[in-house]
C-alpha cells in the first residue's frame, strides 16, 4: 500500500510542529496539552501552572 507509511510520518511532523509553536500565556511554559472543548473546539491546558485558554 503506497501513502501509508508518508500519511504516518506526516502526523508525526504536524504533532511535533504543533506542540513546539505551543506555548502558555501566563507563564511562558512550553508544558502545555491539548483539551477538547465543550463545542467540538480545542483547549490548551498549561501543565506547569494550570492555566487554560483557547
Ligand atoms: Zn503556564
Amino acid at each position: 500500500m503506497p501513502g501509508g507509511g508518508n500519511e504516518e510520518n506526516d502526523d508525526r511532523l504536524l504533532a511535533a510542529d504543533s506542540r513546539a509553536r505551543l506555548s502558555c500565556p501566563s507563564c511562558g511554559s512550553s508544558h502545555v496539552a491539548q483539551v477538547l472543548g465543550d463545542n467540538g473546539g480545542i483547549s490548551y491546558v498549561c501543565t506547569a501552572c494550570g492555566h487554560s485558554w483557547s
